[in-house]
């Protein structure tokens, strides 16, 4: 998608604070961090949201949920804790539609969300 922020990120074509990168999938630091800790997983290949994922880059979400750990021991939240959010369509609150799981850590977070 040419217009899309997130496959440009993906393609280095605008910047961003990469913490993590192989063939499938990037992460990095959130622009505007909700928490001390907040990582943006972003698969490389477009996909809107978690309603069309299956059909457009298959085995992705499985995938991702078996890197958020690595990424998670990585920035120290292993023994702590973390929460790991797909906002989804406008109700959600997604605002990028490139599809994105939110790791968030660092301090003590609330349930339910707002
Ligand atoms: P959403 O609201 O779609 O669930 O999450 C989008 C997230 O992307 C937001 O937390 C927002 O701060 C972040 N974001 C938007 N644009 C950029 C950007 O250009 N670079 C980075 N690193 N994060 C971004
Ligand atoms: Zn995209």
């Amino acid at each position: 998608m040419s217009d899309c922020i997130f496959c440009k990120i993906a393609a280095k074509e605008i910047p961003s604070q990469l913490v993590y990168e192989d063939e499938r999938v990037i992460a990095i630091n959130d622009i505007q961090p909700a928490a001390p800790v907040h990582i943006l997983v972003i698969p490389k290949k477009h996909s809107a949201n978690i309603m069309e994922i299956a059909a457009d880059d298959q085995g992705i979400a499985g995938y991702v949920m078996e890197v958020i750990p690595q990424i998670a021991a990585q920035a120290g939240l292993a023994e702590e804790g973390f929460r790991v959010v797909v906002n989804t369509k406008e109700i959600g609150g997604q605002t990028v539609p490139h599809i994105h799981w939110h790791l968030l850590g660092g301090r003590n977070m609330k349930w339910p969300p707002g």
